[in-house]
C-alpha cells in the first residue's frame, strides 16, 4: 500500500514517520528530490536527494517525477524510479506537500491519504521556531502557507492530530495495520491456514 502523509510544514510528519519506521517493520520511506538546502541534520539520499534547480528541471521535463510542486520557494519531488523501487519492498511512504498530494490523487486514488495537523495554529508557530531549521522569514511564509494548506484537506482518507506524539503515532500505526488487516491483502496467508483446515484428518 502506499500511504501519502501530508500536513502543514512543522506539523510533525517527520517525527511521526521516523519514529514509526523504527518500530514497525516492513515500511519504506520514498525519498524525495528537492533544491532546498541540506540543513545540517538531513543526509543526502536518507531524507532528500538534494539537487541543483537545473538539474530538477530537467528530471521533471524528462518525466521523471510521479508528482512535484514548489513549496515554500523551493522544489521538491517524488521520482517515479524512487516509488517504483521502494513499493515492491513493502509499504511506501511519502512525505509530501498537499499540491502533491492532488496530483497523486489523479495518478494512483487506490493510494490511502493522512493528513496530519498540529492541535492548534499556535503550536506550529511554537514547533517551527523552537525546531531552529529556518530563518524567521521562511517561518513566516511556511505559517502563512499552513493557512492555505489546511483548507485543501478535503481529498484526504484519515486525520492524524499530532497533539501527544504517542497518541499520533498510535492512530497512524492502526491506519497502517487496518490496511494490512484486509482480506485481500491477507490471501497469501489464509490460503495457509485453509490448506491447513482442509488436510486435518
Ligand atoms: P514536519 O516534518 O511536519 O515539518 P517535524 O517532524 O520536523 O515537522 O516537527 C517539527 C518540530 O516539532 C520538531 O522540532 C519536532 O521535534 C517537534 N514535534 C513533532 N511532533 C511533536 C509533538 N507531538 N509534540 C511536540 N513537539 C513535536
Ligand atoms: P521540508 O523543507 O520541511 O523538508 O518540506 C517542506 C514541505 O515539502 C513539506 O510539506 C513536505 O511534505 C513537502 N515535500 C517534501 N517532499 C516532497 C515531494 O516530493 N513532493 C511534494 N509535492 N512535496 C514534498
Amino acid at each position: 500500500m502506499i500511504y501519502i502523509v501530508s500536513g502543514p510544514s512543522g506539523c510533525g510528519k517527520s517525527t511521526l514517520i521516523k519514529t514509526l519506521m523504527a518500530r514497525l517493520p516492513g515500511l519504506q520511506f520514498s525519498v524525495s528530490h528537492t533544491t532546498r538546502p541540506r540543513r545540517p541534520d538531513e543526509a543526502e539520499g536518507q531524507d532528500y536527494y538534494f539537487i541543483a534547480r537545473e538539474e530538477f528541471e530537467k528530471l521533471k521535463d524528462d518525466g521523471a517525477f510521479l508528482e512535484w510542486a514548489e513549496v515554500h520557494g523551493f522544489f521538491y519531488g517524488t521520482s517515479l524510479e524512487e516509488v517504483n523501487k521502494k513499493s515492491r519492498l513493502g509499504d511506501l511512504i511519502l512525505d509530501i506537500d498537499v499540491q502533491g498530494a492532488h496530483q497523486v490523487k489523479k495518478k494512483l486514488p487506490e493510494a490511502r491519504f493522512v493528513f496530519v495537523v498540529p492541535p492548534s495554529y499556535p503550536e506550529l508557530e511554537r514547533r517551527l521556531k523552537q525546531r531552529k531549521t529556518e530563518s524567521p522569514e521562511a517561518v513566516a511564509l511556511r505559517l502563512k502557507n499552513a493557512r492555505r494548506e489546511i483548507l485543501e484537506s478535503d481529498i484526504f482518507d484519515y486525520l492524524v492530530i499530532n497533539g501527544d506524539l504517542n497518541q499520533a503515532l498510535e492512530e497512524l500505526k492502526a491506519v497502517i495495520l487496518a490496511d494490512r488487516c484486509l482480506f485481500q491483502q491477507r490471501q497469501r496467508e489464509f490460503k495457509e491456514i485453509l490448506k491447513s483446515f482442509k488436510s486435518w484428518p
